[in-house]
């Protein structure tokens, strides 16, 4: 067979060679050891929280080793193309801080790979010339009756051996198929033996075990698009992709994709086949994968919760390297790009999505920062699922940044929000229309007593310690224990301790059992509404 003949009769209109096309993706000038690694979804719906994990995984690889870290979209199976969901990539991974170099735009497009087509004709043509592409005309009929045969002899399904019918076919047959114009598919011609095993080196699985591939997979269908595993090799080829991350759900393809490099004769790039995220099933007792129904998956359930971005990329970040927690701890005020990620350290079987351990890891981000972004973080959750409060927090900047600004910096930063719907039930005891008394109130005149006395001598100006000494007094004036170490040294002695007191004190002022520092909520409540409120229980 005169494969130069067959090439040009089937794809009359490619004119151009791999080489003229690989002249203008000339090798990326970058400092040795830089990756070059890509996200290359499809769009065929919307992003959830597990496609942040790879998507990570590449961005850390690529901008820690100096290198390139690209978008491309994966468009070629327009069947399954959901609206907007190119958008819905391009805003989420920004919002979740996820920055490529390029792509949509950049040297190295384009990156949608509907507008490369010709490019994959050009390559595919080759593997023609090489004799290692063919034609076939099956019908989808045709196909479905192999299938059925292939069922009754109990064999493996597909295109493959004495099975694919068009892979030896001569010249004038194929010629007067293309006269009649019956569409066909160009498939991959395999030397592979199902027999045969090969190992592999993944960089996450470590060295693994594939049977080779001995399907005459499609390589161009029959509206000329590629197929993913074309497609794929092709472009990581021209743009010079060092590192592949993408599920573990393409390891049945990868024997298929170690061949089509090698029919080429291209260096493979390394690949990293990440597990899916999993989740502690309480009814089976077991781990299972995380469903796109769970709440944890959908990035819309965080956005309204109102996870902060930051606690995401910690939790991600948490999840992906099991030493990153220490780091954190080590290095409060660090930016995470500055841990130093490996994917050594990555697990083969895949994480445990875990909502307390988020919880954890938000509370701890959100301690770390300023009242100025806790506010304006807030603000801006709350200007799309709480207009209310946005508007309350308007109104008053000033005085809401004094609120948030109680208990932060230090050591020991206060870790009272998860979330920025945390926020208003944790500031309302500073806002008259939102304050109201959420604990019981004590039903006892040791409480009367107590606050009778505490607004005797309140002053608004007294420092914390000589407020905190008049409180030590009212107790002791009333029977209670002014210091706990004497109390626990002999508790019969007393009605109470210092500590009720303040509780007292804490109910009337704040409505809660709970509250930031007393001495800081009065003084920036005010003299007058710490007497008012007092007085308002008292009536
Ligand atoms: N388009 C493929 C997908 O969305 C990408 C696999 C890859 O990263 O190579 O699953």
């Amino acid at each position: 067979m005169d494969y130069n003949y067959l090439a040009d009769l089937l794809y009359p209109n490619i004119k151009t060679l791999p080489a003229d096309i690989e002249a203008k993706y000339p090798k990326r000038d970058l400092p040795e050891g830089a990756k070059v690694t890509r996200f290359a979804p499809s769009p065929t719906g919307f992003v959830h929280f597990g496609g942040l994990f790879p998507t990570r995984v590449s961005e850390r690889l690529a901008h820690q080793s100096g290198g390139v870290f690209y978008l491309r979209i994966e468009d070629t199976d327009n069947k399954r193309e959901v609206k907007g969901a190119v958008e819905n990539l391009l805003e989420t991974y920004k919002y979740y801080k996820i920055e490529f170099d390029e792509g949509p735009e950049g040297d190295y497009g384009p990156y949608r790979q509907t507008e490369r087509v010709e490019i994959y004709q050009t390559f595919t043509k080759e593997l023609i010339r090489l004799g290692k592409a063919y034609p076939c005309f099956c019908t989808s009929d045709e196909l479905k009756e192999i299938r059925e045969r292939q069922k009754e002899l109990k064999l493996n399904f597909g295109y493959y051996g004495e099975w694919a019918k068009w892979r030896g076919a001569d010249i004038e047959t194929i010629k007067q198929k293309l006269n009649e114009k019956i569409p066909f598919v160009l498939r991959f011609k395999s030397d592979g033996n199902a027999n045969n095993k090969i190992k592999f080196n993944d960089l996450i699985k470590g060295d693994i075990e594939l049977t080779e591939n001995e399907f005459d997979h499609v390589l161009l269908k029959s509206n000329g698009v590629p197929t993913y595993h074309l497609a794929h090799v092709v472009d990581d080829h021209l743009m010079w992709t060092t590192h592949v991350v993408r599920g573990e759900q393409w390891l049945p393809s990868l024997a298929f994709h170690i061949q089509l490099f090698n029919a080429f004769g291209y260096k493979m790039p390394k690949y990293l086949h990440n597990a899916e995220l999993l989740k502690n099933d309480p009814n089976s007792n077991s781990r299972k994968k995380l469903s796109k129904r769970d709440n944890a998956a959908s990035l819309a359930f965080y956005q309204k919760t109102g996870y902060a971005v930051d606690s995401i990329v910690e939790y991600i970040m948490t999840l992906l390297n099991s030493n990153y927690e220490e780091w954190r701890t080590a290095n409060p005020d660090k930016p995470y790009t500055d841990f130093p990620f490996s994917v050594k350290k990555m697990s083969p079987s895949g994480c445990l999505f875990d909502f307390d351990k988020l919880n954890d890891v938000s509370k701890n981000t959100i301690s770390r920062m300023t009242a100025e972004e806790v506010y304006t973080q807030t603000l801006e959750w709350a200007e799309i699922y709480d207009v209310e409060f946005a508007d309350k927090l308007k109104q008053d900047r000033e005085y809401a940044l004094k609120i948030l600004s109680i208990g932060r910096g230090g050591n020991k930063p206060r870790k009272d929000l998860t979330v920025w719907s945390d926020v208003k039930p944790y500031i309302s005891l500073f806002y008259d229309d939102y304050f109201k008394i959420e604990a019981e109130i004590p039903n006892s005149d040791d409480f009367k007593t107590t606050l009778e006395k505490f607004i005797q001598t309140f002053d608004i100006n007294d420092s914390s310690e000589v407020w905190f000494n008049k409180i030590k007094n009212v107790a002791a004036e009333i029977g209670y224990a002014s210091e706990m170490k004497e109390y626990k040294k002999a508790p019969e002695n007393y009605r109470g301790h210092v500590g009720d007191v303040s509780m007292f004190i804490r109910i009337a002022v704040t409505g809660k059992i709970n509250s930031p520092d007393m001495y800081d909520v009065m003084q920036i409540l005010g003299e007058n509404r710490v007497v008012n409120r007092i007085k308002e229980i008292l009536k």
